[in-house]
């Protein structure tokens, strides 16, 4: 089914009708599938080591100027804005491969990162700096998290300045 989000008359031009499982799935013409508030999951890996660095959300038109302008662009649902990754940190996510999946309701982005090299704008390389400790504790306390990364890459304080947050609680 085509989703029924509103669409510009260049999105309906890029983007391709999804009109059966077999065209979704095996056709040779991007036909992204956004969700009922018109956004589709994004994962961003570095290009060179598969590191995973974000997963992040676009609406088709960030999609669109990914394509074209070969940079990251997402859509902060913390900020309700589209913004294009390292506008103002810098940290320009340059798109080497962009694949869609099998159903294309989600988007891979493999990237080189520009300056420093980090992508989350907490200071470290990946956003995904912590993992869930599986090898301790016990089911009465709290879950803890373990740093996978040490230290960060940049300061977000230097690279920010007093720009809000956009971490949410
Ligand atoms: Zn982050």
């Amino acid at each position: 089914m085509q989703s029924d989000n509103p669409t510009t008359p260049q999105e309906r031009t890029r983007f391709s009708r999804r009109t059966s499982v077999e065209q979704v799935e095996e056709g040779q013409f991007l036909a992204p599938k956004f969700d009922r508030n018109g956004f589709i999951p994004v994962v961003t890996t570095d290009a060179d080591t598969g590191e995973v660095l974000m997963v992040a959300t676009m609406d088709a038109e960030a999609l669109l100027r990914t394509v074209d302008t070969r940079q990251a662009h997402y859509w902060s649902r913390s900020r309700n804005v589209r913004w294009r990754k390292g506008a103002s940190s810098g940290l320009i996510q340059d798109v080497v491969e962009i694949r869609i999946d099998d159903d294309q309701d989600a988007v891979w982005l493999r990237v080189r990162v520009r300056g420093s090299g980090a992508s989350c704008h907490v200071g470290y390389r990946s956003c995904l700096y912590r993992s869930i400790k599986l090898d301790e504790g016990s089911p009465a306390n709290a879950i803890e998290l373990r740093f996978e990364e040490t230290e960060k890459t940049f300061d977000p304080g230097a690279v920010y300045g007093n720009a809000p947050n956009p971490t949410r609680l």
